[in-house]
Order: structure tokens, then sequence, then C-alpha cells
């Protein structure tokens, strides 16, 4: 079953204060929609992810944009980010069936 075109992926797990779809990776707070966005290789490094629905706990793909500032500075992908993205993912696709 396809998602509805325009709905919105809604993360069900933590949130931080401010209402943002959040999980702990080592330790490090990291932001979904952003690891969702980094997963989708869109680059946004040094660059703001913005909701397009403005819905904060929103992580689909096409709800999100970049507030680019064109700094291509890269920080390296690591092993723990893209598991926790790749997890994501799979969570994602589960909740979709
Ligand atoms: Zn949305």
């Amino acid at each position: 079953m396809p998602a509805s075109e325009g709905g919105c992926w809604v993360w069900t797990g933590a949130t931080t204060d401010r209402g943002y779809g959040a999980i702990r990776n080592r330790g490090k707070v990291e932001y979904v929609h952003r690891l969702m966005a980094e997963g989708y290789g869109m680059k946004i490094d040094g660059a703001t992810v913005d909701h397009l629905c403005r819905n904060r706990v929103c992580v689909r793909l096409s709800h999100l944009v970049t507030c680019s500032r064109e700094e291509n500075t890269r920080r390296g992908n690591s092993a723990a980010w893209r598991a926790a993205v790749t997890e994501l993912m799979d969570e994602m696709n589960g909740e979709r069936n």
C-alpha cells in the first residue's frame, strides 16, 4: 500500500524538547529528519534541514528541504551514522506496509 501522496511520515520515537524526532547515536542526539535527508543523499553539512509541511516529527524526504550555504565541508559518513539511518529506513518501510 503506497503512502498517500503529500502525507507526512510521522516519527513515533523519541522527540526533543522542541518537538523534533530524535535518536541517540553513541550518546549524541541526532535529529531524525536530518538523518533521513542525509540517508537519501542530500548534502546537508553546514545547512539547516527544514520541513515544508511544518511538521517537526515528519521524516518524509519529499517534505524536507535544505537551506544550504553551499559549504561542502564534508565530515565523512561514519559507520555508526549509516547504521542508524538504515535502521530508520527499515522502520519506515515497516510502517508503510
Ligand atoms: Zn510532512
